[in-house]
């Protein structure tokens, strides 16, 4: 007897041991966010634990950069039509290559990301575009990373920064800082402009990194960018300028297995010149970096001479564009493009999340003066499931005519919701009933081998 619950109690407990690390993996804690005001108050718990649940759309007022120390997972989700007009006025500290240090303002997404983690999210059609006499970087995704991990983001964007002090970069996804990138892609336009021709700025550009000693793997880089600057030049297609900025003395970096195409259109004005420019990393200040695997696609090193001419992506004086709207449909989103009629020279913006089409209502249950009835809608293009809503019988009246009873029926549209809004919680029920029947099985194996041995 005694055995047999020792016997079982062991099974239910190597079950649950079993589907313990499956309760962590689905971050069964996490704050769920649907829309702006939810990614808006991280900024009240940055330690959270978050998980995005539906697409966002940022359009309209600009975001207001937020420092970060949590777990954010996107849960594959996109973020449209981010803006950044401004940095976040809280700084921290970056350093040059001489380990000097400077306060700092950084502009992006996580202004600051500390001990934090980022999974799973995509950003299409940033803009950050600042103007500042602080030191300053810019990126997409992370201003400032400190022991931060990246996994399996996916950003596009612009980004333009124009700074008259001594630090200043531009980057796909980390501005300045350590940690770790992986998985991940950068579809990107950088933009540096130096608007202080008598300061000696050290500048940083780089498609995943603009300086310090993120580890970077099995990242895509797509990087156009342009550098006008009074000082010291560090562009690379994936990292301007790898360097170890702490004490980490032990440290072996590494960019390895990523694919870059880059097309960098600079100048330094400076008789002291540096001048990097490189397809991977641009000057590489560390001396144990792995750099293997990489695969250079294209690159273009444009450096010109000509100071007085501010390099931009758009080069006309007056720029005439024409403009392309492509409508958003079931699986992808919809944008308008932008095309100079002088340069050639395009952008995209103002993305439209992806929409079904709803077809018409279906009734599953009539209501009668006793029943609510329900009825549901799919998309009309490809048939997923858009939502039910209760029918309401509002008006006792005589029964038996059922199309008088729909007539009359009062709709009620707060139960609705896609299906598959919840696919975790069913998953994780259907997970334990399989455990549980699964403990019974075993259980009953266990009684009748143990009965068949005393006999
Ligand atoms: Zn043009
Ligand atoms: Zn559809």
């Amino acid at each position: 007897m005694n055995r047999k619950i020792a016997c079982a109690a062991m099974i239910i407990l190597l079950c649950l041991a079993a589907f313990r690390p499956a309760l962590a993996a689905g971050a069964e804690n996490a704050v769920p966010i649907s829309d702006r005001a939810g990614l808006e108050a991280i900024s009240n718990d940055p330690d959270g634990a978050y998980l995005l649940t539906a697409d966002i759309d940022l359009a309209g007022e600009p975001w207001e950069p937020i420092g970060f120390s949590g777990d954010f997972d996107g849960g594959g989700h996109t973020i449209y039509n981010l803006t950044i007009t401004a940095p976040d006025p809280q700084t921290a500290v970056s350093v040059d290559g001489n380990r000097k240090q400077y306060d700092t303002v950084f502009a992006a997404l996580f202004s600051r990301a500390e001990n934090a983690r980022i999974a799973n999210l995509n950003l299409r059609g940033v803009s950050v575009d600042v103007s500042t006499e602080q030191n300053c970087f810019a990126s997409c995704l992370v201003g400032y990373a400190e022991n931060t991990e990246i996994v399996n983001c996916s950003i596009e964007g612009r980004v333009c920064l124009e700074a008259s002090n001594i630090m200043c970069g531009v980057a796909g996804l980390v501005g300045f800082g350590y940690g770790t990138v992986r998985d991940s892609s950068a579809d990107v336009t950088l933009t540096l402009v130096d608007s202080d021709n008598g300061i000696k700025c050290e500048q940083f550009m780089g498609g995943v990194l603009g300086t310090g000693y993120v580890d970077i793997e099995n990242c895509d880089v797509t990087l156009r960018g342009f550098a006008s600057v009074f000082g010291y030049v560090h562009n690379g297609g994936i990292v301007g300028m790898y360097y170890v900025h702490t004490d980490d003395f032990a440290h072996n970096g590494y960019v390895r297995n990523c694919a870059v195409s880059a097309v960098i259109d600079f100048f330094e004005c400076n008789p002291d010149r540096r001048a990097y420019c490189a397809p991977v990393i641009g000057e590489r200040l560390h001396g144990y970096i792995e750099e293997s695997g990489n695969t250079v696609l294209l690159f273009e090193n444009n450096e010109t001479w000509d100071y007085s001419k501010t390099l931009l992506p758009e080069m006309c004086a007056s720029p005439d564009y024409t403009t392309e709207e492509k409508l958003p449909n079931c699986a992808e989103a919809g944008y308008t493009a932008h095309t100079c009629r002088g340069c050639g020279y395009s952008y995209i913006s103002d993305y439209r999340l992806p929409e079904h089409s709803p077809g018409e209502w279906a009734v599953l249950r009539d209501p009668t003066p006793s029943e609510n009835g329900l009825r549901e809608r799919k998309c009309s293009v490809c048939g997923e499931f858009m939502g039910s809503e209760v029918m309401e019988y509002s008006v006792v009246d005589d029964i038996g005519d059922t199309e008088a009873a729909t007539a009359t029926a009062d709709i009620k549209s707060d139960i609705t919701g896609a299906r598959d809004e919840q696919p975790d919680s069913r998953a994780h029920l259907t997970l334990i009933l399989a455990l549980a029947a699964l403990v019974v099985v075993l259980i009953f194996i266990r009684i009748f081998k143990t009965g068949r041995n005393s006999r």
